[in-house]
């Protein structure tokens, strides 16, 4: 049996979820949108098939992210935050938690997320880490802040991660609903609120080592890639560009004069969608000098979806800087692309970007 969509499914897949609005506020969590997305069998798709995943491919599910992203940026994120905690769990060396955990997750028994940033890309000037990890006897237990987590009040657990005293660090998927951790409210953000986005606390969370999924080791997160800035997230906000583009040419068929300003965009993103799928072919064989760097591709994609926000909105004139108004909307949505998962080489080209000015 094939639980793979095919591609006339996974069209109506997106058709359905760009029929439905998407929520813009902390009481928003798409449900609905959630519920079409598992019950076309995503929830297995990341997963291998020896825990009854369909375990696609990474060009195939880059296109899907891209393709989940054009349709609702709101649901192709925490979709992807749900997949990286996947494939934490299914990178890691220790089997029996894979085994353990992996086939409820394909199934959509339970669900997950993951709080890492603060390993990553987040509080990394504070000098005491924000989640620290110290040993029990055989255990190690967890504590404090985690800063970020989307959708933790839904999760079953979460994938995070603390750091020992000697600064190596580990990860360990964490049962949220557990009276050791606490999901604070989610924060009311620029967009993307209906995320439900916020902080979680530890409190004596206890790990028995044989139940660590990674580490200890130093930089934890930089083994088993899908780390800040991948490849997933660009493919996420070329898709959330090409959505913008798509509904900026439904207002182009009225107004043609638009179309010069349409059309170099349009082409910008067919070229990325390409650099996309070319690094991850590059990912899955030998290494070709010439291919763009997930980190390039990420500085090209959060330029491309933030001046197609702005370039709707331009066009849209007075009536899209009214709230409510699709375009409003998406340069808000786009600015997201600024703050997550990005690491320090893609701050810098974004500010360098936004410093230089026309002259
Ligand atoms: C909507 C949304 C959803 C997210 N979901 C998740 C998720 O599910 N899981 C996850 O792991 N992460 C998630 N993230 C986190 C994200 O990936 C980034 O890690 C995060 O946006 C980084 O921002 P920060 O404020 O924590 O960064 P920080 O670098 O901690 O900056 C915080 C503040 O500290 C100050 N500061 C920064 N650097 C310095 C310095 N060198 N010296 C002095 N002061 C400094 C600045 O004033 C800054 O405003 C999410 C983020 C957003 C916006």
């Amino acid at each position: 049996m094939t639980c793979i969509p095919d591609e006339s499914e996974f069209s109506a897949l997106t058709a359905r979820l760009r029929e439905l609005a998407n929520p813009d506020a902390v009481d928003g969590w798409p449900t609905e949108h959630l519920r079409i997305l598992w019950q076309a069998g995503a929830a297995r798709w990341v997963i291998p098939r020896e825990f009854g995943g369909d375990g696609i491919e990474a060009g195939t599910l880059l296109w899907r992210y891209r393709e989940l992203a054009r349709a609702s940026l709101l649901t192709a994120f925490i979709f992807s935050q749900r997949n990286a905690a996947c494939q934490r769990i299914e990178s890691s060396a220790n089997r029996h938690i894979a085994k353990r955990l992996l086939p409820d997750l394909a199934s959509g028994h339970i669900q997950a997320t993951v709080g890492i940033s603060h390993l990553t890309t987040s509080r990394q000037h504070w000098q005491v880490p924000t989640v620290t990890a110290t040993l029990d006897g055989t255990d190690y237990l967890l504590n404090g802040v985690v800063p970020w987590a989307t959708g933790a009040g839904s999760a079953d657990l979460m994938v995070t991660g603390g750091t020992l005293s000697d600064g190596r660090q580990l990860l360990a998927a964490v049962p949220v609903k557990s009276p050791a951790v606490v999901v604070r409210p989610a924060i009311a953000m620029l967009g993307l609120s209906a995320s439900c986005t916020g902080e979680v606390e530890l409190h004596d969370v206890r790990v028995p080592a044989s139940d660590v999924l990674h580490g200890p080791v130093e930089r934890v997160m930089a083994a088993g890639g899908g780390g800040a800035g991948s490849l997933s997230t660009s493919a996420i906000a070329i898709g959330t560009a090409q959505g913008t583009l798509d509904r900026f040419a439904e207002e182009a068929k009225r107004r043609p004069e638009l179309n010069q300003y349409l059309k170099p965009l349009q082409q910008e993103a067919d070229v990325l969608a390409q650099s996309l799928a070319a690094a991850a072919l590059a990912m899955a064989g030998p290494s070709q000098e010439d291919r763009v760097s997930p980190e390039t591709l990420r500085q090209r994609a959060n330029s491309l979806v933030i001046r197609a926000a702005q370039a709707w909105l331009a066009a849209t004139r007075g009536a899209g800087y009214v709230s409510g108004h699709p375009a409003e909307r998406a340069v808000r949505d786009s600015l997201f692309f600024l703050v997550w998962s990005c690491p320090q080489a893609v701050l810098d080209a974004s500010l360098k970007e936004l410093s230089c000015g026309l002259w």
